[in-house]
């Protein structure tokens, strides 16, 4: 991972931050241009009660009606937390480029299991088990620590 890969999955982090300060689950993305241009950025919005309002998913919509198959494809989706199985899909689906990821869904689940957390409906796989020709890079150990403490604040306010 670059400085400048650094410096956006900083903000995605931040965005992640936000989303718990407003109530909702801690998880934060941007979509970033392939010269450097911030086009979106989103975080959780589920407290409302739609579990489908993951940023992956809204940002992977958004380029769908706002960027050409090209600029998708060379865009980069920054994220605090890897995709779900279903933003994965969007993803895929919408044909946008790369991956990059503060922490894993494997850290993810091993974190809620430490907090006691229930499974939820839908498996947490990897990226690539849903999009094989995916390029993904992450988790930065940097970020771990402080990821971790959004979701165990999450959590311990519920
Ligand atoms: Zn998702």
């Amino acid at each position: 991972m670059e400085e400048y890969d650094k410096q956006h999955i900083r903000r995605a982090v931040q965005l992640a931050t936000a989303a718990l300060e407003a109530g909702d689950e801690p998880f934060g993305s941007i979509l970033v241009a392939d010269d450097g241009t911030v086009l979106a950025e989103d975080h959780n919005r589920v407290s409302g009660g739609d579990s489908t309002k993951h940023p992956e998913f809204e940002l992977a919509r958004w380029a769908a009606t706002h960027l050409t198959e090209t600029q998708r494809a060379a865009a980069t989706l920054y994220t605090s937390g890897e995709h779900c199985p279903m933003c994965a899909a969007a993803h895929g689906w919408v044909g946008l480029g790369r991956i990059v990821y503060a922490s894993s869904s494997a850290q993810l689940s091993s974190w809620l299991t430490e907090l006691d957390v229930p499974a939820g409906p839908v498996r947490p796989l990897p990226i690539r088990d849903i999009v094989p020709g995916a390029t993904v890079d992450g988790p930065d150990p940097d970020l771990a620590d402080q990821i971790r403490d959004l979701h165990r604040r999450y959590h311990a306010g519920r």
